[in-house]
């Protein structure tokens, strides 16, 4: 079903019917407030059982992270009426996630029809928000959102639904608590304006991002150069600074093709770009994946399919959208060096010395658009456990010459992205830890893009209900035994 228009412009004399309008945004947000009046059912009541452990009361569900996996969560746990919950974000309010920082693309790489944190609700979708602001006309005329749109839809979205983000706010530790009766509570670090603060949770959910688990993935040679000649394509880079030289990127995704045209852009004196392999990708894995079977189960598929599935999807890279290498394509000064991976690299007086398969170059500065580490071995929150985390290669023996050593690292998640021990028994607590980050692709498939969120995040607030529910059983047989209410109606018939 398509996505019905929510509001109706009015059209002003000369035909301007596009231009931005305050009152629109406003009309929509009470269009969504009439949708949920809909919804809302049974009518709002807390159900979730409150104890008291430290002085505190525990959070029923504590959200690390504010971009939009995070937002979807929390508005789908108020549909199921959990509202003990908080979101922190160490991003400043409208910094959260790769949008207004690290990615530097001019429109998102999804199509612009491309529904998600609505879960369904018309009056929630990009399009109604992006109709409402700009008009139905300018959606006809884009073919994919820009990015500051996205940006401010998914604050539109936080700020109508009223979710509870807290910005500025970083989580530094996690540690399992076993407290009687209440069971088992992670104690959670939380390190804001207001100091540092220690927050119980029942459960933790890491909203975390591409970057959340492992870290950034830097090739050898790179590491080898000192930390001021390098930067990956996900850390700030001072663009300025690159005007006059020769820059060096290495990967041929769609962020390596935005960030040299970026470079670019700021005046580089040249960028060469180097990848391993002879061509650029032409097919995108993404869009054959788009279809329910695949984005709503791919968690229940045995392990020897998912890992099949992964392996392809690695090693067929999706390509840099056209856009992004018309970017690069417009200067002279842009070069593609293809077959180049990189050997090794010296610094020397006159620059860095990239020795290649395909010869030797000079460049003064090198981006790394070569994606991210899925170990949760190099995130410093999960250290202190992480080895006892169980991953891919725990797990599952591929069949010879289907290895692959970067698989085995990703975290082997459970089907509600819960972590599992790698061995039974010695760390139970990983259960109540739900790792909704890039590092679950292996395990669940493509989840966390905007694709992905009406089908995971369902998934995981189904689990969330299901384990709050189910931890408390004795507590509800309890309550249920003293429910002594009278139906309205019934009390009024007896009474007659
Ligand atoms: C350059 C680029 C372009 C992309 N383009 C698209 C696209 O067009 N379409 C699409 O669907 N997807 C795209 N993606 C994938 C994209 O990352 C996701 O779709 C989207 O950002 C995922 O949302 P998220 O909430 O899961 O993670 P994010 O948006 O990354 O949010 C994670 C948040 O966690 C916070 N955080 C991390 N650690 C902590 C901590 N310890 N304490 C507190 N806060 C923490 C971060 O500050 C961040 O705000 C792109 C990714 C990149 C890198």
């Amino acid at each position: 079903m398509s996505a019905t228009l929510p509001i109706t412009r009015p059209s002003r004399p000369g035909g301007d019917a596009g231009i931005p309008s305050p009152s629109c945004l406003a009309e929509l947000a009470e269009r969504v407030a009439a949708d949920l009046s809909h919804l809302d059912y049974p009518k709002a009541r807390r159900w979730t059982l409150p104890r008291v452990v430290e002085g505190q009361e525990p959070l029923d569900v504590l959200v690390v992270g504010g971009g939009q996996s995070a937002l979807t969560l929390a508005f789908a746990l108020r549909q199921e009426r959990i509202g003990n919950i908080l979101v922190v974000d160490k991003a400043p309010r409208g910094r959260e996630g790769p949008w207004t920082t690290f990615a530097r693309m001019r429109h998102l790489r999804t199509p612009k029809a491309v529904t998600g944190p609505d879960l369904g609700i018309p009056s929630l979708t990009p399009r109604a928000w992006f109709e409402a602001k700009h008009g139905p006309d300018a959606w006809e005329r884009i073919t994919s959102i820009p990015r500051g749109d996205w940006n401010a839809y998914l604050l539109w979205f936080r700020d109508t639904l009223d979710l509870p983000v807290r910005n500025g706010t970083s989580v530094t530790a996690i540690e399992p608590v076993i407290v009687k009766p209440a069971g088992s509570l992670l104690r959670v670090t939380l390190s804001g304006p207001d100091g540092v603060e220690q927050r119980l949770t029942r459960k933790l959910v890491l909203a975390t991002g591409q970057i959340g688990c492992g870290g950034l993935r830097i090739p050898a040679a790179v590491q080898a150069l000192p930390r001021a000649l390098y930067a990956h394509s996900a850390e700030d880079i001072d663009f300025t600074a690159l005007a006059g030289r020769r820059v060096a990127v290495i990967g041929a995704a769609a962020s390596a093709f935005d960030n040299a045209a970026t470079a670019l852009e700021a005046g580089a004196a040249s960028v060469e770009m180097f990848i391993r392999r002879d061509t650029l990708p032409t097919i995108n894995a993404l869009y054959w994946m788009d279809f329910a079977g695949v984005m709503g189960h791919f968690a229940e598929l045995p392990d020897r399919h998912r890992w099949r599935f992964n392996r392809h999807f690695e090693s067929a890279p999706n390509p840099p959208p056209p856009t992004s290498v018309a970017r690069c394509t417009a200067f002279a000064n842009f070069h593609l060096r293809t077959g180049a991976a990189w050997r090794r690299a010296t610094v020397r007086p006159t620059g860095i010395l990239a020795e290649t398969e395909r010869g030797d170059h000079e460049v003064d500065f090198v981006i790394c658009g070569t994606g991210f580490d899925p170990d949760p071995a190099g995130s410093p929150l999960l250290v202190p456990f992480a080895d006892r985390i169980a991953r891919w290669g725990d797990r599952f023996t591929p069949p010879p010459g289907e290895e692959s050593g970067r698989l085995a690292r990703f975290p082997y998640l459970g089907p509600a992205f819960e972590f599992l021990e790698r061995e039974p028994g010695t760390a139970p607590f990983l259960r109540n830890i739900h790792n909704f980050n890039g590092s679950a692709v292996a395990s669940m498939g493509n989840s966390a893009g905007a694709p992905g969120l009406r089908f995971s995040v369902p998934r995981l607030t189904n689990a969330l209900v299901r384990d709050l529910f189910v931890e408390d059983a004795d507590a509800y047989y309890a309550d249920f035994l003293a429910f002594k209410t009278p139906e309205p109606e019934k009390a009024a018939f007896r009474s007659a």
